[in-house]
């Protein structure tokens, strides 16, 4: 390796790092200090690099290095945290465990949270959603349904699942958007690049909104884009 150093018009310098500290930690209860850097938070890192034209005696493309700190790859600030369930160390990236009985919990949660907002809104029958709404929303199976064919989707889940019951589920309205073009918003992106005081007049701009709601409203159907509206919810009866 001195060698190849030399040969490739390099030298080696040693830079000793003279660092004594001591880190405070205030540590939660299942917290504790990262073992990979002994809770310094950083370790040393490569930076590895080739010099063009120079061929390595044992052919390693990126055979110099100049090696600085970097952050400890497996921990915040020297601190890993461990889960309550599983006893492991949570990843870097993660904030909880990612074990069974964290995923457990959390789901739970958020079913708990799901039917207490369920339990809150305003309801209306069936009869009166599927006459109203196009499309209704089933969270349990994070499905759309279009209302014209929510019965046989009923009937088909029956078939599926002989525990299924739609009364179990939490159906909520939609609202629906299509497409629609603003005629101020294209005249002022049109003239963004024109000279300074180019105007269209609010005649014209309304001429031309105009024009675009008739044709928006003649390519509807094919952009209507139903979304969950949770502030309702449907009660459902046979
Ligand atoms: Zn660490
Ligand atoms: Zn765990």
């Amino acid at each position: 390796m001195v060698n190849d150093v030399l040969q490739a018009g390099l030298r080696s310098e040693v830079v000793e790092v003279d660092f004594k500290a001591k880190l405070e930690k205030h540590l939660s209860k299942n917290e504790e200090i990262c073992e990979n850097c002994g809770g310094l938070g950083m370790k040393v890192d490569n930076n590895v690099f080739g010099i063009k034209g120079y061929k390595h005696s044992k052919g390693i493309t990126f055979p110099f290095n100049n090696q600085s700190l970097s952050f400890c790859p497996s921990c915040y600030n020297g601190i890993r945290k461990r889960c309550e369930h599983c006893n492991k160390l949570i990843a870097k990236s993660w904030t909880v465990c990612n074990c069974e009985t964290t995923r457990k919990q959390k789901a739970d949660k958020e079913e708990l949270e799901a039917k207490k907002r369920w339990n809150k809104i305003p309801k209306i029958s069936l009869e009166n959603a599927l006459a109203n709404y196009g499309m209704l929303y089933v969270e349990d199976f994070d499905e759309y349904v279009a209302s014209n064919a929510f019965e046989d989707w009923v009937e088909y889940q029956r078939d599926e699942d002989e525990f299924f019951d739609p009364k179990d589920l939490r159906i909520y309205i939609t609202r629906c958007e299509s497409i629609y073009l603003s005629a101020a918003d294209i005249i002022e992106n049109a003239s963004e690049d024109l000279h300074e005081d180019a105007e269209v007049s609010n005649e014209a701009t309304e001429q031309l909104q105009n024009f675009l709601d008739q044709w928006c409203k003649e390519n509807s159907s094919e952009t209507q884009t139903y979304y969950a509206d949770e502030s309702t919810g449907v009660i459902y009866s046979d």
